[in-house]
């Protein structure tokens, strides 16, 4: 039986790539999305990967959302917590609500993803966590303390997760990106983003295929001696 895997986010951007990725290493991939109907749809049509809508911030959508992925394709056994949103802002600009909806979708979403699949993988003896994080979470980044907290949460969960999964064979690791290619940094005003190119090393920003690379050798059969461990894929931008 083939494997099944879940990307959270996985229909456009970073997680389109990452769905094909893993889609060519022969797991079932179904690919979760929080509202963009049009790219989901076109997104289906052009792979052939169901796609699934839920909001991986709310914990009762996701158990759902899952439970519907395993009555259709059977049990999940390779998650990509890639979903993520951003709400910049200098601190004494930023709001409540801008706080608590970064935290609650970027880092809510691997705990909730995680209370839906871990157990499953647990018990069948197999299983991979993928969480995207960012260099954002390991250096910090100027009008980002939501975004900053919720990747550098991502990591510390990471490494705690793998404790409680490596003796069950269940892998738990992180991908910290650079600046990637995609809507999310196309929305970083221009002069922003040619200072920060002016600091990757490689000289130019990622490709999503390059972070999808990554992710398809952490949940392949050959890494499960690789567990809690981060896997910066940035141009040389921090070296960690
Ligand atoms: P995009 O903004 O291009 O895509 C985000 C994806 O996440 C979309 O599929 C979106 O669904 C989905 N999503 C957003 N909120 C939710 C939610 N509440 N529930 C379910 N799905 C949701 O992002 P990127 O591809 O650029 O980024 C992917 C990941 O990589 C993110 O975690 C991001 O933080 C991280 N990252 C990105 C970097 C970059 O340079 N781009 C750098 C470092 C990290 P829909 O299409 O329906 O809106």
């Amino acid at each position: 039986m083939t494997r099944v895997a879940i990307v959270t986010g996985g229909t456009r951007g970073i997680g389109e790539a990452i769905s094909l990725a893993l889609k060519d290493l022969g797991y079932t991939v179904a690919a979760n999305y929080a509202g963009n109907e049009e790219k989901a749809k076109a997104f289906t049509e052009a792979t052939g990967i169901a796609a699934y809508k839920w909001d991986v911030g709310d914990h009762e959508a996701t158990l759902a959302g899952v439970a519907q992925v395993e009555a259709d394709l059977g049990p999940v056994d390779v998650v990509v917590n890639n979903a993520g949103i951003t709400r910049d802002g200098v601190l004494h600009r930023m709001t409540f609500e801008n706080w608590n909806e970064v935290i609650r979708v970027n880092l809510g979403g691997c705990f909730n993803m995680a209370k839906a699949t871990f157990p499953g993988m647990r018990e069948r003896g197999w299983g991979r966590i993928v969480n995207i994080g960012s260099i954002n979470g390991q250096a910090g980044q100027y009008g980002q303390v939501n975004y900053a907290a919720a990747k550098s949460g991502i990591h510390g969960f990471t490494k705690a997760l793998a404790q409680e999964g490596a003796k069950f064979g269940v892998t738990v690791n992180a991908i910290a990106p650079g600046y990637i290619d995609t809507e999310m940094v196309a929305a970083v005003p221009a002069p922003v983003l040619e200072k920060i190119v002016a600091k990757i090393p490689v000289g130019r920003l990622g490709h999503a295929e390059e972070i999808a690379r990554g992710v398809a050798f952490l949940c392949s059969e050959d890494a499960g001696f690789v567990t809690g461990s981060t896997m910066s894929i940035n141009g040389g931008q921090h070296m960690y």
